[in-house]
């Protein structure tokens, strides 16, 4: 025999908290507060596996599931004192569904179950109110005729429509004891119309119906969405709660609420809440009236707060409030109903709540001593609190939609629309906030989307160009949206029969994928406080560093701001697209000898070295790893007749040449191409002028500061272990150089990316001549699973549609493969270097996902672009925290 059915309050609590799976949560925690003593109403719990028995047995219940419920519904009578059925003291209940996960697509909750004909007089008797008697027994029709009958709730609302225009009265509230038994004729008039039988008059049956519509609701199609939209697996099935009711609805000293323990959208510690005086169930949130406040303090001039209208219940809710927080060590978001001034508790559930209320709301009970401070860490989602880190939409705000997109890079920005880079860089220049509107973005907008305060597409995914590039500047973005029209000739765009022209102002939220017309006010992010000490807690329970992804002096200060420990990654090539370099990069590249390319790179050495110097100094005793030149040569090719010209002009050289030397550059697969330290092999003089630069631009710092910084140098795609003996030959080579000419030395390392298959493969080779690896996870995730970042697009999202890749593999590390990989080179490195450092650098590093598993295989850190650097630093205290690796402890 199985035990199907728990029984709760009455002093006989079978469940408990933990019980979530087998009960439901609603059940398991109704169970829960009876057991510490708080006021449930008593009832039982018929379990999941029962749903799932019955779906199993083609819709039939077990045999011993009949006198397992009527001996709980017999223990439930005993502690009220009432009998189900009877004609004096009826004993009413609710039928509640409840699955482990609040699921909004079930059944509705039937109220007063157990009415009919005889108990209504019964009722009223012994409550010596017929009006609530007869208020009670529509109710039941209403609902079980709507819930389990399937009749349309439009009838039911037509028939109250009609005997208050007869009564001529207003409000509900308003209708008499005849009225409303007027009402209750009417209703089963229809109900036996409309289905065919009269309305059910034996409470047996009536619960037995209800059951039966729990259950079945499990597999409606509501409820198959919203499971397929949240992953509920569909084996959970639901449980059914039957519970002895309790009356909200008897009159002035009677309420029925709901709130949270404290403020789910600021996570202020203040009683939040609403309450309705004599009413009942769902009354609180289908606006017939208005709520009025828990709080006093919250109440508006015309309110009437439940601290005032039911002094004795409040304090009741007050203590109850503090016992669950208490208790459960969280947040919580509660029901209630007070009988003739009796409080009852009805839910109970871990509340929902904004991403800075649960950062507040963490930091407050850890200082409260409710959780400790390993607990406050874990309990915040980092992916959260990258939304607390830009500029927010005020909540508050009025606003009007104009098109939805996908939420591509969080944060708020208002500005006005412009269609292109370069329209968006001169009106930046003249101190205008802007909007880049594209229908898709390339490389060449990089400087447009830089001066934009935010960027919106039509066109492209979650990785589209835009998607990325804006993440990794910390840029507000809605990509992908639609809905929306771009006409660049007439310089508009359109949605929803609206248009908005160049110059006016939208307003996007990249948290939300939201686009608004005009601008929206915005709250500024706060570093300091609640945020600050989370992350102090986090900074001391981590093991794996953080750096930042960062070039320019700008992003370099962005990271220190935001806690990074040093640069990970430093493109070089990055540096090189300003106008004034760009035109020494060609000469270099195009040079038909070493002397040319010599003659160039003399000019941009000083530019280099200039560079290393602002970072150096900024950075200041912390490492920094500067990757050698990386790119294919074609991002610097000269576009067009006038760019080749200049250049020809520039190396004294025809125009043919010039041209015929650009065409035999050019490549097929650029990214398989001639870049990394092939580069560095095949041209030395282009590395050796960089590590000039580094060592001269690391001397000057540690001349002028005192202070040396340790430079890290990088060479990318390394696949071979003589390509890094080669180049590190050549930076060796030049450091002695510049000490010996200075005098002077500082400390430097050379390491080298990960991020061939082959590289991996022959760490422990390549591990003898390097003295860090950066595993370069986007190449690597490129060439292990031999696809292109820039072309996956047309057919990745349908490979995580269809499951076939859990997750794009471009913004969560491919574990099982590409996570291989890693293991396995981190593993052969250090077995011929066992210290040896490694770290990650790409878009996987600012990944909770990816840094978990960084933690993981032990590498030393993780570098990722400046804004996700907070969202790392909690990651990695999780993480670490997961593995039993607490610093602290
Ligand atoms: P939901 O899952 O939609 O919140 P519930 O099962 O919690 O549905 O029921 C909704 C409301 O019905 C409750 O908040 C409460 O006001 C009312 N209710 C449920 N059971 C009872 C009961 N035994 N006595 C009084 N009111 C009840
Ligand atoms: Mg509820
Ligand atoms: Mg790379």
């Amino acid at each position: 025999m199985s035990k199907w059915v728990y029984s709760f309050g009455a002093g006989h609590d079978e469940g408990r908290a933990d019980m979530r799976d087998l009960l439901g949560s609603k059940g398991a925690n109704l169970a829960e507060m009876a057991s510490i003593g708080l006021p449930v109403p008593p009832g039982f719990t018929i379990t999941t596996d029962l749903c799932a028995a019955y779906y199993a047995n083609s819709r039939k219940y077990p045999e011993d599931l009949a006198g397992q419920v009527s001996d709980a519904l017999a223990r439930v009578e005993q502690a009220v004192g009432l009998r189900f059925g009877d004609k004096r003291t009826p004993l009413l209940v609710s039928v509640r569904s409840g699955a482990r996960v609040s699921m909004p697509g079930m059944m509705d909750t039937v109220l007063n179950l157990g009415l009919n004909d005889a108990t209504v007089e019964g009722l009223g008797e012994a409550s010596g109110d017929a009006r609530f008697a007869w208020d009670s027994y529509r109710r039941f029709i209403q609902m079980y005729g709507s819930v389990v009958l399937g009749v349309d709730h439009h009838r039911f609302e037509e028939i109250i429509e009609h005997v208050k225009l007869d009564a001529d009265v207003l409000e509900d509230t308003a209708l008499d004891a005849m009225q409303w038994h007027r009402v209750v004729d009417g209703y089963k008039e229809m109900v036996s119309q409309t289905t065919g039988k009269p309305f059910p008059q034996d409470p047996e049956e009536q619960l037995w119906g209800a059951i039966g519509a729990v259950f079945g609701s499990w597999m409606n199609p509501r409820a198959k969405t919203y499971r397929r939209l949240h992953d509920i697996p569909v084996t959970w099935g639901t449980a059914v709660n039957v519970q002895a009711m309790v009356f909200g609805n008897m009159g002035s000293d009677c309420a029925t609420g709901v709130c949270f323990t404290r403020d789910p959208s600021t996570g202020e510690n203040l009683f939040y809440g609403e309450f309705l005086a004599n009413a009942q169930g769902e009354d609180v949130v289908a606006g017939i009236r208005t709520p009025q406040p828990l709080a006093k303090a919250r109440a508006k001039p015309g309110e009437v707060a439940m601290e005032q209208a039911l002094p004795g219940a409040y304090a009741d809710l007050l203590a109850a409030r503090e016992k669950l927080e208490r208790h459960y060590r969280d947040m919580q978001d509660i029901e209630f109903t007070v009988q003739q001034g009796k409080l009852f508790m009805l839910q109970t559930r871990d509340g929902k709540r904004t991403a800075a209320a649960s950062l507040r709301i963490a930091v407050e009970m850890a200082n409260e001593g409710l959780i400790d401070q390993a607990e406050a860490v874990r309990r915040v989602n980092p992916s959260a609190l990258d939304q607390l880190l830009h500029p927010m939409l005020d909540p508050k705000a009025p606003r009007t939609l104009l098109a939805k997109g996908l939420p591509a890079s969080p944060g708020g920005a208002s500005g006005v629309v412009v269609f292109s880079a370069d329209e968006a860089e001169s009106r930046a220049a003249k101190g205008e906030s802007v909007i880049l509107v594209r229908i898709e973005t390339s490389p060449e907008d990089i400087h447009g989307m830089h001066a934009a305060k935010g960027i919106l597409t039509t066109r492209g995914g979650m990785t589209s160009h835009a998607a990325v590039v804006a993440r990794g500047m910390g840029r507000p973005c809605v990509a992908g949206a639609g809905g929306i029209a771009v006409d660049y000739g007439g310089q508009t765009l359109s949605a929803g029969g609206r248009m908005v022209r160049s110059g006016e102002v939208i307003t996007i939220d990249g948290a939300a994928g939201e686009v608004f017309v005009g601008a929206v006010g915005m709250i500024e992010p706060a570093l300091t406080g609640d945020f600050a000490t989370l992350m102090e807690w986090a900074d001391a329970r981590r093991r794996l560093s953080i750096r930042a992804n960062a070039e320019t002096p700008l992003d370099a200060e962005m990271a220190r701001k935001f806690g990074a420990e040093g640069i990970g990654l430093c493109r070089t090539e990055h540096m090189f697209f300003d106008p004034q370099r760009i035109s020494a990069m060609r000469q270099m590249i195009l040079a038909h000898d070493e002397h040319g390319r010599r003659a160039a790179l003399e000019r941009l050495l000083p530019f280099q070295r200039q560079d290393f110097i602002a970072l150096f100094r900024i950075m200041a005793g912390l490492p920094v790893t500067i990757r050698l030149f990386d790119p294919p040569l074609h991002e610097f090719l000269p576009q067009g007749e006038a760019e080749l010209a200049e250049v020809a002009a520039a190396l004294g050289t025809d125009l043919a040449a010039v041209r015929r030397r650009a065409a035999d550059l050019a490549e097929a697969n650029p990214m398989l191409g001639h870049r990394g330290c092939r580069l560095g092999v095949v041209f030395p003089e282009i590395y050796e002028m960089q590590a000039r630069a580094i060592f001269e631009g690391a001397l000057a710092v540690a001349e002028e500061s005192g202070k040396a910084p340790v430079p890290e140098i990088m060479i990318p795609l390394v696949g071979m272990r003589r390509e890094l003996e080669i180049t590190r030959a050549q930076v060796d080579r030049v450091a002695a150089e510049v000490f010996q000419a200075r005098g002077r030395t500082v400390e430097y390392t050379v390491g080298t990316m990960i991020e061939l298959p082959r590289a991996a493969i022959i760490a422990d080779q390549i591990a003898e001549l390097a003295d860090f690896f950066s595993f370069g996870t986007n190449d690597l995730t490129q060439t292990v699973l031999g696809l292109s970042r820039d072309d996956a697009g047309r057919f990745l999202p349908r490979y995580v549609e269809l499951g076939i890749l859990p997750k794009d593999p471009f913004v969560t590390l491919d574990v099982e493969g590409v996570g291989a990989v890693v293991r396995q080179a981190v593993e052969r490195g250090r077995s011929v270097k066992p210290g040896l450092k490694m770290g990650i650098c790409g878009e996987h590093g600012g990944d909770p996902a990816s840094i978990a598993f960084c933690e993981e295989v032990g590498l030393d850190y993780v570098s990722c672009s400046p804004y996700r650097v907070p969202v790392a630093r909690l990651a990695a205290a999780q993480a670490a925290l997961g593995l039993g690796r607490d610093r602290t402890v």
